[in-house]
């Protein structure tokens, strides 16, 4: 059973798209604007998401930015307005297909289908592996010599979001978008905290970082360090 957010502020399509996806059997949260399907998407992590581009407040672009620093969800466009520039830049900022409106649901179906068959794109490694933890982005699990680290889900999400990114510098303001969603990027204490913990179980030594770095006033960067002698 696939699981589909959709998002579409014009409240007759968003009704008429869930009735017909739950007629086919699927699983489906509605979201009305950009900033609600940010939250759906953490919280239900949906098999695919079918988007509207022209929304009110943060846009159709914006939000499959916002998906793509941390998700590989299968995101298909819907576009009202039948302008390649739209549609293109949809897809550079990583969306999937799109389907023009308006359109026909049996259209509509069949793209879906054919979007949810294809095998998700895995261009980082599955898994990280450094001299002190293996970080498997496919099982959401980080691995220690003494077993499974015990992550909150708010904790692997920072982790998930540094590791795809290792090497390079991620703003506070991202981490924080990327994490507690849109509305949020001045909240740095949550950073701190949340960044401590994450040190105290994966950090042989917390109080010197070896792999997750603070760039003061900047943000966070994880250095993936394979050898065993520093
Ligand atoms: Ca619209």
């Amino acid at each position: 059973m696939s699981r589909i957010l959709c998002v579409e502020d014009e409240p007759h399509l968003l009704r008429t798209l869930g009735a017909n996806l739950r007629a086919r059997g699927y699983d489906v949260d509605l979201a009305p604007s950009g900033e609600r399907a940010l939250e759906l998407a953490a919280a239900a992590k949906p098999d695919l998401v079918v988007l509207d581009l022209g929304l009110p407040g943060i846009s159709g672009l914006e939000v499959i930015r916002s998906l793509r620093h941390w998700t590989s969800v299968p995101i298909v466009v819907l576009s009202a307005r039948d302008s390649e520039f739209d549609k293109i830049g949809a897809l550079d900022a990583g969306a999937d297909d799109y389907v023009s409106k308006p359109f026909g649901m049996g259209e509509l179906m069949a793209r879906l289908r054919a979007a949810l068959r294809r095998p998700v794109p895995t261009e980082e490694p599955p898994a990280v592996v450094t001299a002190d933890f293996t970080v498997d982005l496919a099982a959401q699990r980080v691995i220690t010599p003494a077993g499974d680290a015990r992550l909150t889900p708010t904790e692997w999400h920072l982790v998930e979001v540094l590791v795809r990114r290792a090497g390079r510098l991620v703003s506070s303001r991202e981490l924080l978008q990327a994490v507690w969603g849109p509305q949020y990027g001045d909240e740095t204490n949550y950073l701190r905290v949340h960044m401590a913990h994450i040190r105290r179980k994966l950090e042989p030594e917390p109080s010197r970082p070896r792999y997750f770095h603070t760039e003061p006033g900047m943000g966070y960067r994880f250095e993936p360090v394979e050898d065993e002698h520093r």
